[in-house]
């Protein structure tokens, strides 16, 4: 479903079992094994809403009852890019769904006093202009690293990126739309605000040490 947020258009992703399963995610009691496995399925089910509009060409197969004229990506799989370290939690389930992919990693940690993105790590494929490039992390709060992620890419050509979280803010939606207009934002959820800490209410809490139980 397509949303207007802060006059930014926004997909939420409003499949019933992504919203029963976010409901799962978002619950303090919901331990670990558990949240991994809903992570899995959820990213499974979102790159599968975010790769909706890739391009297909006709090719000529042989069956094993006929030959026939089929459809096929046109372009390069889609990369995926994390940016560390919670988007590595959407892998799995995005790789189980595009096993092809090559998966970039952008590490960019958050000033706790400025909330600014300072980066730490960058390595992508070489290949940037030539295919869709799918930025995770699941929780969009300020904007702020996405902001900066988006813009290291476009350094390196990117053309067509996609933006995936599970969650988002109103106030990351405005913040990414204001520097990236042409990057399409794709979510679970927008949720209310976000809290003096830069949390988003009511969000899931802490996504990296949800996922990686480092709480
Ligand atoms: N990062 C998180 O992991 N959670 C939030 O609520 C905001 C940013």
């Amino acid at each position: 479903m397509e949303k207007t947020v802060a006059n930014h258009k926004v997909t939420v992703v409003d499949h019933p079992l992504v919203q029963h399963k976010l409901t799962l995610m978002r619950d303090t009691e919901t331990a670990l094994p558990e949240f991994r496995r809903l992570l899995r399925e959820i990213s499974l089910l979102l790159a599968y809403e975010v790769t909706r509009h890739l391009e297909l060409k006709t090719v000529s197969v042989e069956t094993p009852v006929a030959r026939a004229e089929l459809p096929l990506l046109a372009q390069q799989e889609p990369c995926f890019i994390t940016i560390l370290r919670a988007g590595n939690g959407l892998l799995d389930g995005m790789l189980d769904l595009i096993p092809a992919a090559s998966v970039g990693h952008v590490g960019l940690y958050r000033d706790p006093k400025s909330l600014e993105a300072v980066e730490y790590y960058y390595k992508v494929p070489r290949d940037m202009a030539e295919r869709l490039a799918i930025v995770v992390d699941p929780m969009l709060a300020t904007g702020h690293t996405a902001v900066a992620a988006l813009e290291m890419l476009k350094r390196d050509n990117a053309k067509d990126i996609s933006f995936v979280c599970l969650v988002a803010a109103p106030e990351g939606i405005d913040a990414l739309h204001q520097a990236h207009p042409d990057v399409p934002v794709f979510t679970a959820a927008v949720d209310d605000h976000l809290n003096e800490k830069g949390y988003i209410v009511p969000g899931l809490g802490d996504a990296g040490d949800r996922i990686f139980g480092t709480k």
